[in-house]
C-alpha cells in the first residue's frame, strides 16, 4: 500500500469533487455491514502508513492545493487519523471527508473538519430503528446518533446529511415511520444555537433504495419493487413536512429497479442491454417492450439452493460465510436491540 502514492490521477472543476485534491487512506473495511459490496470484496483492510501520507500530503501543499479529501471505504475507521489530520493541519490545507461512521466520531475530528471550513456533516444511519440497524449489522445506537449531533452543534458545523437506504430485509411500517421520528429527535439535538450564536441550518435526509448485491450476505433477499419504495418514500415526504429544515433528497425508484436487474439478471439480461442501446439507451422505452420478465430477476426471493448467475466468479468471497451472515440477519432481526 505504501510503495505508491493513491491520489487523484485527473483534476477537473467538472467532477464532483473537483475543488479538492482526493487522497486515498486505504482499502476495505472490517465492517461488514450485510448490504455492502465494498466491505465484502475488498477485503483485507489495508491502511497507507501515516508516514506515507505525510509525503504525498506536503507534495500536495507545496504544488498549491488548498483542500484534502480523504478517500477511503470507511475514512473514520483510519487507524491513524488524529495523528493525519495533524498533517493535514500544519500543510496548511483544509479537511473534507464524505461520510463518518457515528460511532467513530470523535471530538478531534468534529473539531478539525470545523476548523477546514466543513458546513455540511454526513453520516449514514442507514435505517430509523436500531432493531433493524442491527439486522444490516450497522450496529449504531440512537445515542450515538444524537451525541454525533451535539458534536456537529457544539463545533459550529451548520447542517448535518444523514444517508438512509429503504426496502431493507426485515423492514416494516415502523421501521420506515421511525425514520420521520429519528429525523425529528435529531433535529431538537441540532436546533440549539452554536457557540457564536449561530442558528442550525438544515437537516437533509438523503434516502436511496435497497438492491440486492451479489456477493453480499444479502444476496438472497429480494428487491422491494419500485411501487412499494415510492409509496414508503410518500410516508416519509409526508411526515417530515412539519420540520421547515428537513429536506428529503432520493433517486427514482424506478431507478432503483432497473439497477436490480442489471444487478441481478443473468446472461438473458444481455437482450435487455442491446434492446436499450438500439434506443439510444431509453431503458424505460427497452423495458416496457423486452420480453423478459425483470420481477424474476428483481423480486422474487431466491432459495437457498438456487444457482445465481453469478456464483461462477470468483471474487475472493466464501458462499458458506455469506448464508452463515444471512441466517444471522434473520434471527437477530427478531431479538430487542437491549437483548443482545
Ligand atoms: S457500509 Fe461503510 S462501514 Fe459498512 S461495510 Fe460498507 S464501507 Fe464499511
Amino acid at each position: 500500500m505504501n510503495a505508491f502514492e493513491t491520489i487523484a490521477a485527473v483534476k477537473t472543476p467538472h467532477a464532483e469533487y473537483g475543488h479538492m485534491a482526493l487522497l486515498e487512506v486505504g482499502k476495505g473495511c472490517g465492517r461488514g455491514c450485510r448490504f455492502c459490496l465494498e466491505g465484502q470484496v475488498y477485503r483485507p483492510v489495508r491502511h497507507r502508513s501515516v508516514e506515507a501520507l505525510r509525503e504525498t500530503v506536503a507534495r500536495m501543499a507545496a504544488s498549491g492545493e488548498r483542500r484534502v479529501g480523504l478517500v477511503g471505504a470507511c475514512v473514520s475507521d483510519y487507524p491513524w487519523l488524529g495523528e493525519l489530520l495533524k498533517v493535514i493541519e500544519e500543510n496548511g490545507l483544509e479537511l473534507s471527508i464524505s461520510s463518518l461512521r457515528a460511532d467513530s466520531l470523535t471530538e478531534d475530528l468534529v473539531a478539525a473538519l470545523a476548523r477546514g471550513g466543513h458546513r455540511t456533516l454526513t453520516m449514514a444511519p442507514e435505517a430509523g430503528t436500531e432493531r433493524l440497524r442491527w439486522a444490516v449489522r450497522k450496529p449504531i445506537s440512537d445515542a450515538q446518533l444524537m451525541t454525533a449531533c451535539d458534536l456537529v452543534r457544539s463545533h459550529g458545523i451548520p447542517n448535518l446529511k444523514t444517508y438512509f437506504m429503504i426496502g431493507q430485509p426485515t423492514e416494516t411500517s415502523e421501521d420506515i415511520e421511525a425514520i420521520v421520528d429519528l429525523a425529528g429527535r435529531m433535529l431538537e439535538r441540532l436546533r440549539v444555537p452554536d457557540a457564536t450564536g449561530r442558528p442550525f441550518g438544515r437537516l437533509t435526509l438523503s434516502i436511496s433504495s435497497f438492491v440486492p448485491k451479489p456477493w453480499t450476505p444479502f444476496q438472497w433477499a429480494p428487491f422491494d419493487g419500485a411501487e412499494s419504495l415510492q409509496a414508503k418514500l410518500e410516508i416519509i415526504k409526508r411526515g417530515v413536512r412539519r420540520f421547515s429544515n428537513v429536506r428529503v433528497l432520493h433517486e427514482n425508484p424506478r431507478e432503483a429497479a432497473l439497477q436490480a436487474l442489471l444487478a441481478r439478471g443473468d446472461r438473458r439480461v444481455a437482450d435487455f442491454l442491446e434492446l436499450a442501446a438500439s434506443y439510444g439507451g431509453d431503458w424505460r422505452r427497452a423495458l416496457r417492450e423486452w420480453p423478459g420478465d425483470a420481477e424474476f430477476y428483481t423480486t422474487r426471493d431466491r432459495p437457498i439452493g438456487e444457482r445465481l448467475p453469478w456464483d461462477h466468479f470468483d471474487v475472493g468471497v466464501k458462499k458458506a460465510g455469506l448464508l452463515r451472515e444471512w441466517e444471522r440477519a434473520q434471527t437477530e432481526s427478531t431479538v430487542a436491540v437491549g437483548a443482545r
